[in-house]
């Protein structure tokens, strides 16, 4: 059987169908007094958001979309795609796991705990190399149960900075053909990794061309600097326009019950920006400007620690991508920082290199050298 073909649409809720049916109507007698007036502008505005974002991660020129075989809704941000997208996999999926890259993002174990997913772990970094542990990865993916779930970050992962190469991401894809596992990408940086949208997707491209149905969680938070907003959307690609009416229908049906509808304000900033040309030119040349800005603070960084002469290697500040660098400190060594030089990071030592800067990065060369030498 096809993936998605035991979903079918969601009973039409009787307030937001009216707005649907108003909508969709093209007399120019029509009156709407179903709901609200807001709600039918917040309609519109949402499928605009949509399509444009998938447009930015399949590709503008990709057949699925060209055909309406996506089925996407506007979400609160990254997480609030994830959180839809975890309790879309409970509800159609009962029984399945998903597997997360180890280390992931924290919060993806709150999320999908919190669904009532089962959550595995599949092997990615690996400490001593401070790299992939890219045979560790291949042979969880063969291990898992036929059909399991697999979050991927598609660039600059979080924490470590590593991403798998061309290559590996060929491979990756090839294996999870084999064993109908279902991907799901959260994109939280896209442009962050190398500075180019498209590039930064490489892998979902790659997942497409080898003729995967993939899953996708995007936030704007980042790439468009707008965290408070919370603008993000959750996108599926389907077989045939059937199935993607049916998946948008009963994500829109798990949203309403969360939350009713998304804010709409970041929205337009975003769907303004996606839609024309120029304005999305220049928030390419700046995300671009961003990239570097961050390549450059971790050279600085790297650069620092060496004319230190501290004795340890840190190459891996500058050969990891995107906002986070993945120190190796340990413990103890966090802990001192924080203590003796009231420099704060997470526990696994992850840096963000957004709170890094011109002016404090001899500082924190310094405090660094001081708790490893
Ligand atoms: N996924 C990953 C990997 C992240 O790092 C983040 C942000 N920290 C998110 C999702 C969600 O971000 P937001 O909800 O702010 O869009």
């Amino acid at each position: 059987a096809r993936r998605f073909d035991h979903i079918s649409p969601a009973a039409k809720d009787p307030i937001t169908s009216v707005t649907e049916a108003f909508l969709t109507d093209p007399n120019p007698d029509k009156i709407n007094l179903g709901v609200v007036f807001r709600e039918s502008v917040s309609a519109a505005i949402n499928s605009k958001l949509v399509e444009e974002s998938c447009k930015l991660i399949y590709g503008g020129d990709s057949e699925s979309i060209k055909e309406e075989r996506f089925a996407g809704i506007q979400a609160l941000s990254g997480t609030g795609a994830c959180r839809l997208f975890a309790e879309f996999q409970r509800r159609f999926y009962p029984d399945s796991h998903i597997y997360f890259p180890n280390p992931t993002w924290s919060n993806h174990h709150n999320i999908w705990r919190d669904a009532q997913v089962s959550v595995r772990n599949f092997c990615y970094y690996r400490p001593k190399s401070k790299g992939l542990n890219f045979e560790g990865l291949i042979s969880d993916i063969k291990n898992a149960p036929d059909g399991s779930f697999f979050l991927f970050h598609p660039c600059a992962h979080n924490p470590t900075g590593i991403d798998p190469t061309e290559e590996e991401w060929r491979e990756i894809s090839y294996h999870l053909k084999v064993k109908n596992h279902f991907p799901f990408f959260d994109v939280a940086y896209q442009g962050f990794a190398s500075g180019d949208i498209d590039k930064d997707v490489m892998a979902i491209r790659i997942f497409l061309q080898d003729g995967h149905l993939v899953a996708s969680a995007q936030s704007f938070a980042k790439n468009m600097g707008l965290y408070g907003h919370r603008v993000g959307c959750l996108s599926f690609l389907c077989d045939d326009v059937k199935q993607a009416f049916a998946i948008k229908s009963q994500l829109q049906k798990i949203a309403r019950a969360m939350y009713g509808s998304p804010p709409v304000h970041g929205v337009l900033l975003v769907s303004t920006i996606l839609g024309d040309q120029t304005i999305k030119a220049l928030w390419t040349k700046e995300l671009k400007i961003m990239a570097d800005r961050i390549h450059g603070m971790r050279t600085i960084l790297r650069e620092s620690l060496e004319k230190l002469a501290s004795p340890l290697n840190w190459e891996h500040i500058t050969s990891q991508v995107g906002m986070f660098c993945y120190s190796g400190l340990k413990a103890e060594q966090i802990d001192r920082l924080a203590r003796d030089f009231h420099v704060y990071m997470t526990s696994d030592g992850r840096i963000s290199m957004a709170g890094v800067t011109t002016s404090n990065v001899d500082y924190l060369a310094t405090a660094i050298h001081e708790v490893t030498k």
